[in-house]
């Protein structure tokens, strides 16, 4: 079997997306040491690598002489080089419709822990102050009739946009590259980026990590929002200032936060935003429940055998660099 193709698994992935690389006739290669040194070696003659959240930097993909596509378990694909990858005519491939749905009930499962008091409430019946409710109930809010704001109106964004509709809500959408139209035609309302944190009681944000969008929340735009606005960020650590929303949170400047992506991931233990109560966390896991892991799992495999063999069934929506490709 000298000839048979190999996929090089870095990162666990659901049971249901091995039997499609296994059924398909290649050879699977489990990676867990993630040292360069080790990579260097193990990745040296694999066709194709499906990749969860280790980096790809050049240094390794350089290596990579039989290399010809990396598939993303996921839709962010910030830890591969992506140049790296297009000079080369390497594809890279996501799971682009494995996950809108799972981030945004996660976006609405923190909405509506933050604006019910959830912990807080849960806290008082346990700890035998059931007749503090008073005190928690000038915190206590609706999201109908509300402002929400999405930022980024791709996949998740319009996905999230669909079920604040069913709450309600008013939704206002931020994204320079979606036609006004498109937005409209989700039945939300185009704004400004300014105009929109200042109108906001509930802020969501769906948009990628880069040179433009590293802390475009910062101390200066917490400081435009309502006392009243919660926070919410599942796409990526470092859109909002880590140390900034601290203070925010600290401040009373809004009302509460919920992330589920750091700049530095994990976090240290001493991260200030530990301490502070109108917080909450979840371990970059928005995408992670039963059903969404198995739909990645198996599109993230469907994408390299597609790729690799049996290209009339490849969605090619998936794969990024699909224009510098021939
Ligand atoms: P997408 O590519 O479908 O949509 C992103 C949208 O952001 C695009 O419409 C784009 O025009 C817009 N955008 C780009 N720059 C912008 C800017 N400066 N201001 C406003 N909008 C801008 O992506 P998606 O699938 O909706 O994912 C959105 C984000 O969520 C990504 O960062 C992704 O990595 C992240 N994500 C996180 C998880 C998780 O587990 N927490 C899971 C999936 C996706």
């Amino acid at each position: 079997m000298a000839n048979m193709q190999k996929v090089a698994l870095m990162g666990q992935i659901h049971n249901d997306g091995l039997k499609i690389l296994k059924d398909s006739n290649l050879k699977i290669v489990e990676i867990t040491n993630y040292s360069f040194e080790n990579l260097k070696k193990e990745l040296a003659d694999v066709d194709a690598i499906a990749l969860r959240m280790a980096e790809l930097p050049d240094e390794i993909l350089q290596e990579c002489k039989s290399l010809k596509i990396v598939s993303r378990h996921g839709v962010g694909y910030d830890n591969v080089d992506l140049n790296y990858l297009n000079k080369e005519k390497i594809a890279l491939a996501i799971t682009g419709s494995a996950n809108a749905v799972t981030v945004a009930e996660h976006v609405m499962a923190m909405f509506l822990i933050l604006s019910k008091f959830i912990r807080t409430s849960d806290q008082l019946v346990r700890k035998g102050k059931f007749n503090l409710r008073d005190s928690i109930q000038n915190n206590m809010l609706e999201l109908y009739k509300k402002n929400i704001f999405i930022i980024g109106f791709g996949r998740i964004g319009k996905t999230l946009a669909k079920r604040c509709i069913g709450f309600e809500s008013n939704i206002f959408v931020y994204d320079p590259y979606i036609e006004s139209d498109i937005i409209k035609s989700y039945n939300c309302i185009p704004v400004s980026f300014d105009e929109g944190i200042k109108i906001a009681d509930f802020i969501s944000l769906h948009l990628p990590i880069n040179e433009k969008t590293k802390y475009l929340i910062a101390k200066k735009e917490l400081s435009q929002m309502k006392n009243t606005c919660i926070l919410v960020n599942t796409a990526r650590g470092g859109i909002i200032k880590e140390a900034d929303l601290a203070w925010a949170l600290q401040n009373k400047v809004i009302h509460s936060a919920g992330l589920d992506v750091f700049e530095q991931e994990p976090p240290k233990d001493d991260n200030p935003l530990f301490t502070l109560d109108n917080l909450i966390l979840s371990p970059h896991s928005a995408a992670l429940t039963l059903e969404c892991r198995k739909r990645m799992a198996i599109e993230t495999c469907n994408n390299i055998v597609n790729y690799l063999n049996k290209s009339s069934d490849l969605i090619l929506s998936n794969i990024v660099n699909k224009n510098i490709l021939n």
